[in-house]
Parts: structure tokens; C-alpha cells; sequence
């Protein structure tokens, strides 16, 4: 029997890189005739969209996946899937553990869903296919993304790279680029659609090839689009940042001034063994490098702590490479020791309360980074994004920087998606408060 107005609802952990695969998997439901819901009660499909990055963000969806199972006793015709990394990593255990989830599928194997939703209008039975491809990269499929000012576009899947505590290579396979000319097709669709920001995104972005050209290639091509304000890139790899990227950046306003660079740990011991591909002083090099390029050039870093073998003396190298770069930002982590994984062998693990404490004090010293970066920028005056209403007041805009922090400001007659002045005037915690300089009054300033 059909159903009259199906509906589905996903829910997705993890990286932005889930986040446009969910919208990918959203577009293919409603060709399928589906809608979405907010109320997962209401749902005909549930799928969650899962991460294995960690051992934290597994035991979450573990325990979401066992608090909604009733939602599948209620409704036994409901299909209920997990999909993404997870699905790739533990589908025996999951099969085992939780006999409730019929669809398990790998982040490969989404194109398969028009044919399970059929498959199970026939059958009840699970449905389970976690191939990894060396070519499926979406092309041709056109993501349904939630409102807002950022359009996620993924140019890349996989990762070629075997840090050796990362899991991705494994759960996402080989590294592929999806072609120049269906990436710009898909900005141009996103641009159509009111969106004034594009992050592309590859789990290693910067290492994308075609034959039509590299990254940098790619970005400038992204930067002539017709109404792209803004233009970030997530998560590029320091070994993969070279000159041209950086002049491409330096030429083109619309890309943001703005290069997340992971930098994982600071001595040369523990970034071998994390097989990162470069030295302490090479990253501290490159630093040095992106400011030439470009002077106010925001920056921000994912750093692991507690890594198989670090001791005191590499851990204090962490906080000294800190010291030097003061980071704009920093996402900090505990290592998680995820099996298959190469360091997940290493016999010399380090006990969990050094790693508390380890990170417990690189969060410290970030927080005064972070605040010490903003507290520069007062009495500057930024190019700010209009992005919400404020939380705390209808009468406020919270905007971001090209270097990615929040401002609030009062409103004015600006809308969502401008790009407005915004002279500094405070700072506290990861926010900057300012007040809008009109164009004329700059034009004052600067006679
Ligand atoms: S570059 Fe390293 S950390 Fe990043 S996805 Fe690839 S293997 Fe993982």
C-alpha cells in the first residue's frame, strides 16, 4: 500500500562533511517522493547519520540509537538506518547489538536508497552495504540544504593520507575529487538557491586533483562565481599548503582571510609517529609563510593530546608551538585510540588522568589566545557577515568574521547575507561586540 505524504527525519553526528552527506541523502528522499519532518515521531524514515572519529562520538549514538528504538516498535513498517561512518566501521556489532536497525549503509553506498526504500515496500529484512568505492564522489546529485547564509559543497571524499590514529581512511576509503565543472554547477545551483557563503570541503581538502587542475585552481574558479560573497575551505593538511594557494587567497576578496591548519602536536617525535608528514619548524615555517601572504590572515588548529608515547618534555613542545602561533582558535582533543587503526597497537598508551590534564590546560591557555586574538581587533574595524537575530536581543545581529568569530551588533537597515563594517569595541570569550561604520563615515575617517 502507498503511503500518502511519507515523511523522513535524519539526524547527523559529526564532521560538516556529514552534514552535506545528510543533505545529499535528503535531496534523494524527497526525489523518492518524501518529506522531512522535525518530529521523529512522525517519521516513515529515520537515518542517522553517524561519526567514528572518536570513541565519545560512537557511545552517543549508541545511546540515541537505544533511546528511539520504541519509536520502531510503534511503528514496525518505519525504515530505520545508520549510515555513515559508523555503519561502515561496526556493522557486525551493530546487526548483533541492535537487530531494531534495518538499513545500514557506509558513506559510499547512498546511492542505494531509492532501491532499499523499494526493496523494503516488498520485504521486511536488512538491508546492509558498507563497500567502500574508489570513485563514487556524488556527482550529478543535487543536495536539499537547510536554510541559511553557508552552503556546504563537497569536492572530495576520502583520505590518502594514514595518520596513524585516524580512522577516516578506513571508514571513507581512497581519496577522489569530484570534477571541476559539477563542483561549480553546484555552486552556482547553491548561489541561485540565496546562498551567499560556499565551504568546500574534502576530508583532506587542499589535496584535491583533476585533470583540469589542483585546489588552488578550483578556488579561484569558485571565486568568479557571480555572487559568492564568501568562500571557506575544511579541513586542508599543512603538507598540502603550498604558494599558490596562498597568492590565490591573497587576490581574490571573496575568499575569507581565514586557513584552519591542523597542527595535532608540536614535537617532531610525536608527529612522526603520527605519520603528520612535517616538522615542528616546518609548521611554524608555514605559519610565517600565510601571514606574508597575507597579513591579517586568522588562523585555527586542531590539536591531540595524549598521544601514544607523548611525554611531558613533547606535550610542553604542544604549548610552545601555541605560544608562538597564537591561535585564533583551537578544536582540542583527547587521544582516542580507535581499533585498526596503527597507534591503536601502540603499547606505550597514555593513562587517562594525564590526558585530562593535558587538555585541561591547553584549553586554558587557548582560552587567553582566543581572547587575546579578539582583544587585538579592538578599535579595527572588520568586514562582518550578517548572518542571525541575536540570542539575546531581537535588537542585535550576530555576524561572523572572515577569520570565523561571532559579532553582535545593533541593527540597522542591513539584512541577513550583507557584508557590513564593524568597528570593534569589546571583547569577551569567544565574542566580539561592535557598532557599524557606515561607507561614508569610513571615507570621513580615512580624509
Ligand atoms: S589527513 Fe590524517 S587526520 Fe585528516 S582525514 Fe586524512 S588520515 Fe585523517
Amino acid at each position: 500500500m502507498e503511503m500518502l505524504n511519507p515523511q523522513y527525519f535524519i539526524e547527523t553526528f559529526g564532521c560538516q562533511m556529514n552534514v552535506a552527506d545528510s543533505e545529499l541523502v535528503a535531496g534523494m528522499l524527497q526525489k523518492c517522493g518524501y518529506s522531512e519532518t522535525r518530529d521523529m515521531t512522525q517519521a516513515d524514515i529515520i537515518f542517522m547519520n553517524t561519526c567514528a572519529i572518536r570513541e565519545k562520538a560512537e557511545e552517543t549514538v549508541h545511546h540515541r540509537l537505544d533511546s528511539i528504538q520504541h519509536l520502531k516498535k510503534r511503528k514496525p513498517e518505519m525504515i530505520f538506518g545508520v549510515l555513515g561512518c559508523m555503519a561502515q566501521n561496526l556493522k557486525n556489532d551493530l546487526l548483533e547489538s541492535k537487530p531494531y536497525v534495518d538499513v545500514i549503509l557506509g558513506p559510499d553506498s547512498y546511492r542505494r536508497i531509492p532501491e532499499i526504500i523499494n526493496n523494503r515496500k516488498k520485504q521486511n529484512g536488512h538491508e546492509v552495504d558498507t563497500r567502500l568505492s574508489k570513485y563514487e564522489v556524488y556527482d550529478n546529485l543535487m543536495p536539499s540544504r537547510q536554510e541559511g547564509v553557508n552552503a556546504f559543497v563537497s569536492i572530495s571524499r576520502g583520505c590518502d593520507k594514514f595518520c596513524t590514529f585516524c580512522i577516516v581512511p578506513f571508514t571513507r576509503g581512497r581519496e577522489r575529487s569530484r570534477s571541476n565543472d559539477s563542483i561549480i554547477g553546484e555552486v552556482k545551483d547553491a548561489v541561485n538557491n540565496g546562498f551567499a557563503e560556499i565551504t568546500l570541503l574534502g576530508q583532506n581538502v587542499n589535496s584535491y586533483r583533476t585533470e583540469e587542475g589542483k585546489f588552488p585552481h578550483l578556488l579561484e574558479a569558485v571565486a568568479m562565481v557571480p555572487g559568492v560573497k564568501r568562500i571557506r575551505y575544511m579541513s586542508p593538511h599543512p603538507q598540502d599548503m603550498d604558494d599558490h594557494l596562498l597568492q590565490v587567497m591573497s587576490e581574490h576578496e571573496n575568499i575569507c582571510n581565514y586557513v584552519h591548519l591542523p597542527l595535532q602536536a608540536g614535537a617532531d617525535r610525536i608527529l612522526q609517529r603520527m605519520n603528520r608528514t612535517y616538522s615542528k619548524t616546518e609548521f611554524l615555517n608555514l605559519v610565517d609563510t600565510i601571514r606574508k601572504y597575507i597579513p591579517n590572515c586568522s588562523i585555527s588548529t586542531d590539536i591531540i593530546v595524549g598521544f601514544p608515547g607523548e611525554t611531558n618534555a613533547d606535550y610542553e613542545e604542544t604549548l610552545e608551538v601555541m605560544n608562538k602561533v597564537v591561535f585564533d582558535r583551537a578544536f582540542m582533543f583527547k587521544y582516542s585510540s580507535r581499533p585498526g587503526t596503527k597507534a591503536a597497537e601502540y603499547t606505550d598508551q597514555v593513562d587517562e588522568d594525564i590526558k585530562q590534564e593535558r587538555l585541561a590546560r591547553l584549553i586554558d591557555l587557548q582560552q587567553t589566545h582566543t581572547l587575546e586574538a579578539n582583544q587585538r581587533h579592538i578599535g579595527k574595524v572588520l568586514k562582518v557577515m550578517v548572518e542571525k537575530e541575536s540570542k539575546k536581543s531581537p535588537l542585535q545581529w550576530s555576524g561572523r568574521t572572515e577569520g570565523n568569530m561571532g559579532v553582535i551588533f545593533d541593527k540597522n537597515e542591513e539584512q541577513i547575507k550583507d557584508i557590513v563594517n564593524i568597528l570593534i569595541q569589546d571583547a569577551q570569550g569567544v565574542s566580539m561586540f561592535g557598532n557599524r561604520v557606515l561607507e561614508k563615515e569610513m571615507i570621513h575617517e580615512i580624509n
